[in-house]
């Protein structure tokens, strides 16, 4: 296959849209040049402008099936808990067949939502006990719907720090750091290396004890492979850590651990600023996912400490709702909340939607160890195609139109995605 040539009105070059630029691809998914045309432009690209394709750094797909589910509260006040309960239900009745039906569903919803990689970060292993048959339903069903993923295969081995597993959580289990890494290579053989890519997940420090947390660390570290971890979500999760280690989770994690950039933190919605800027100016970086966050009652995590280029990336976590846009809205519109002024999250620059764009597609490639994020030479053509003549960004001017797109726009405006080159239509089946 020759290299192909994409063409759109607008593209988004080093933080501005230039018109006239052309994306030459290779056959390997690649970009290869970035320039004036050479080629004939591509049809479906009249009327829209090109960004890096969205990455979503946190993912669990089995979840898209509670969507809509426990709005509503006759018993009083939810909380995360009472949504893990019904969450665990939905665990039990899964088979394999739903579980890929979920799965289709969550990420062909994704590339209509412009999200071009997921980090899968996946728990839920088991039909039977020991069989690790749902791991490759997940990555089957990524490839069915032509989206990226990196399969952040979680460690789950405890219900609780120092407590064994109970119920649904049963199929969540990797009960030995050796059967662990033998079906994380055996996934690793059945994927391409490309399209497919595994990561290291142990998935929190209520699941995982902190001696297993290091091995599996300094694993990851000795692979070159991402690692991903929840981490305080809960006030309870801080609790607990606290009477068993006598220090918050990101704490005993900075303590035991030579922290580097491979180690994403999810959520650390209740962390002190003193232990994240610890853990931020060690290399690590944090995952913050808006929606899920907000549905869930969390709370809105203190981002006061100084966050580098890349260090901040977004999940769709429970996808209750698969809107990358939204969730970079609620980036900055949690800490205007939080702290009662705007522009919490502004660039050198005073730019705010640079950094909301920068954490979906540079920071995430950056967790999750793909290169991707930038339209530039060598990296995955994976690129998200944006309607200008959706209402929402009717009358916008280009230097304005990455804010109206982030602030005033959403799902509505995607025309569709490419991955490694290969174009979807907003709305198309998948194969
Ligand atoms: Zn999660």
């Amino acid at each position: 296959m020759s290299p192909s040539a994409i063409q759109a009105e607008l593209t988004w070059i080093d933080g501005t849209f230039l018109p006239g630029i052309q994306i030459t691809v290779g056959p390997g998914g690649r970009i290869e040049a970035v320039g004036a045309p050479e080629e004939a432009p591509s049809p479906i690209l009249r009327g829209t402008a090109l960004l890096p394709g969205f990455v979503n750094t946190h993912s669990h797909a089995f979840q898209r099936g509670l969507r809509g589910a426990g709005e509503d509260f006759p018993a009083g006040a939810g909380s995360f808990w009472s949504w893990r309960e019904a969450m665990y239900s939905l665990v039990d009745s899964l088979d394999a067949d739903t579980l890929h039906r979920l799965c289709r569903q969550a990420f062909g919803e994704m590339r209509d939502a412009g999200i071009t990689t997921v980090g899968e970060f996946h728990y839920l292993h088991h039909r039977e006990p020991g069989d690790f048959a749902f791991d490759e339903i997940v990555l089957q069903a990524a490839a069915e719907v032509g989206i990226r993923i990196v399969l952040l295969q979680a460690y789950y081995a405890t219900g609780s720090i120092g407590k064994p597993l109970e119920g649904a959580q049963r199929r969540f289990a990797t009960p030995s750091l050796e059967g662990y890494w033998r079906q994380w290579e055996r996934l690793d053989l059945a994927t391409d290396g490309a399209t497919q890519t595994l990561g290291v997940a142990p998935h929190s420090v209520r699941a995982a004890g902190l001696g297993e947390i290091r091995e599996l660390y300094e694993e990851a570290i000795r692979r070159r492979r991402p690692f991903h971890m929840h981490v305080e979500e809960q006030r309870g999760e801080v609790e607990q850590a606290m009477a068993a280690y006598g220090r918050a989770p990101m704490a005993a994690l900075c303590d035991s651990l030579d922290i580097a950039g491979n180690f994403t933190a999810v959520h650390c919605t209740h962390t002190d600023p003193r232990d994240m800027a610890r853990f931020l100016s060690a290399g690590g970086t944090i995952c913050l996912c808006p929606a899920t966050e907000g549905n869930l009652g969390d709370g809105i995590p203190d981002l006061s400490s100084p966050l580098a280029s890349g260090s901040l990336s977004l999940g769709s976590d429970s996808n209750l709702r698969i809107a990358p846009v939204e969730e970079m809205r609620w980036l900055e519109y949690g800490q205007r909340l939080r702290g009662e002024f705007r522009g919490a999250l502004a660039d050198g620059r005073g730019r705010v939607a640079t950094t909301l764009l920068a954490a979906a597609t540079v920071g995430g490639s950056h967790a999750l160890g793909v290169e991707g994020g930038r339209i530039a030479p060598g990296h995955w053509a994976d690129l998200v195609a944006v309607d200008l003549r959706a209402p929402a960004l009717a009358d916008v001017p280009a230097e304005r139109l990455l804010e109206a797109i982030l602030f005033g726009s959403g799902n509505e405006a995607i025309a569709g995605t490419y991955v490694g080159g290969r174009w979807r239509e907003t709305g198309a089946p998948s194969a």
